[in-house]
């Protein structure tokens, strides 16, 4: 199914300024702009590039809209900031970030943060829950992030009024953030009455069905318990997200089996494979093999290159040199859309970060050896995210397309993702630091 960013029509337009009481959501910047997030080429013809990718390139917009984007002249002052589009988080835990303090995982091991994981979700309160949700949202909204998807522990007595109070908060924040939701369960849950009544509720809402595969695991009971979770999701017609194969052993185990359910089932929705780090340890030839399977069945890609390096592969005093994380440009080549996402914050599964996109860039180019430059290297963080969270702008800046960037003050990638250069938000056509902040709109952090 389609999901749109309900934020962008004409009618919220009006909501919006109701909300924060702007008259015009019109401007005119000049900035360098990553020529590869540039939609449409007739724009910026002929107009100079740097060594980093990035065009001397005039916008402006009008009620919330881009109006026009134009190449600047080679004569021009060359411009000293960087606009990129608002980020999409493509896998975010917003229910449980900030719950390092009731919840620590001093040793770092996937298994501790799981068993912490789980004491500190049955004692979660309802105001505990709000808190962690809120604070994520008002620095995501601050630090430039537009869409979410975030995977929701599911499976406790507390499932459905946390849902409920789920679609009070998006209902809140649906001028400011896009949100989208996974419910996270153990992968039997969805063949029990309390499985099927949540996945009905999950449907209705638009939302996403989710699980964990990771070995060890009894293969024979999880190939019935996947394929039961794929017919469901396409009677259903809702999509699922999978957090798969977060290991270091049995490389690819949980996506071979994957494969062989959508061998024996007509499958129609679509199926977001979230970390898939062990399938980075098998030998090239098997990569490029299951990435092709995957593009056939159009399979999408999640990588989660903090928590991986974090969690995975931890042996007392032994520092692992080959690290699991999936094998974001053999998927790329083969054709599967692979987005980066940042995952835990501040809880048992990872203690640092903070819901900001540069730095997420900034942290896992490294690791991953991704470079802002390359247009493979870029649109993990932008374009493929908001391709898997299918909203209605994909993250290229052209006429027509919706007024909601980041500006930041530097004039180089390099600057950009080495010094915590000032940013401003424009959401909508606003820019967030004048608008006045009210009860709807508790800002958190500073802009910049
Ligand atoms: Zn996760």
């Amino acid at each position: 199914m389609k999901v749109g960013i309900k934020i962008y029509s004409k009618v919220n337009f009006a909501k919006n300024v109701e909300l924060i009481g702007s008259p015009t959501k019109s401007g005119c910047i000049d900035a360098l702009v990553p020529r590869c997030l540039i939609g449409n080429g007739q724009d910026v013809l002929g107009t100079s590039i740097d060594k980093e990718g990035l065009s001397f390139v005039q916008v402006e917009w009008r009620d919330g809209t881009i109006s026009s984007i134009m190449g600047l002249k080679e004569t021009s002052k060359i411009p000293t900031q960087i606009l990129l589009p608002r980020f999409v988080e493509p896998h975010a835990h917003i229910d449980k970030a900030f719950s390092w303090s009731r919840s620590p995982n001093l040793k770092g091991s996937y298994e501790e943060a799981l068993a912490a994981n789980l004491s500190e979700y049955q004692l979660r309160s309802k105001k505990e829950l709000l808190f962690s949700i809120e604070k994520s949202l008002n620095l995501a909204l601050v630090n430039g992030i537009g869409a979410i998807r975030s995977h929701i522990d599911s499976f406790g007595k507390t499932a459905m009024s946390d849902w409920d109070l789920l679609e009070n908060v998006r209902t809140k924040w649906r001028e400011k953030i896009f949100l989208q939701f996974v419910a996270l369960v153990p992968l039997d849950f969805w063949q029990t009455y309390q499985g099927e009544l949540l996945a009905q509720k999950v449907a209705f809402n638009g939302d996403l069905l989710g699980g964990v595969i990771a070995p060890p695991f009894n293969k024979k009971k999880t190939f019935k318990s996947l394929l039961h979770l794929v017919q469901l999701a396409n009677r259903l017609r809702c999509n699922i997200d999978l957090h798969i194969d977060e290991s270091q052993s049995c490389p690819a185990a949980g996506l071979k089996l994957l494969l062989e359910v959508l061998d024996q089932v007509k499958n129609e929705i679509s199926i977001t494979c979230s970390h898939l780090s062990s399938m980075g340890l098998l030998r090239e030839k098997a990569i490029s093999h299951l990435a092709k399977k995957m593009a056939r069945n159009k399979l999408k890609v999640v990588a989660l290159p903090l928590t991986n390096s974090w969690l995975l592969g931890r042996k007392d005093r032994c520092t692992l040199m080959k690290r699991p994380i999936a094998p974001i440009f053999q998927l790329q080549q083969a054709g599967v859309v692979v987005s980066v996402g940042g995952d835990n914050v501040n809880d048992a599964w990872f203690p640092l970060s903070n819901f900001d996109p540069i730095n997420l860039m900034a942290f896992s180019m490294p690791i991953a050896h991704l470079s802002p430059w390359d247009r493979l290297g870029l649109s993990p963080f932008t374009t493929s995210s908001a391709h898997i969270l299918s909203l209605q702008w994909d993250g290229l800046f052209q006429q027509g397309s919706p007024a909601n960037f980041i500006l930041l003050d530097s004039n180089s990638w390099v600057n950009a993702l080495s010094e915590r250069s000032k940013r401003k938000v424009v959401v909508n056509g606003e820019f967030l630091n004048e608008m006045p902040k009210d009860k709807k709109f508790t800002l958190s952090n500073s802009d910049s």
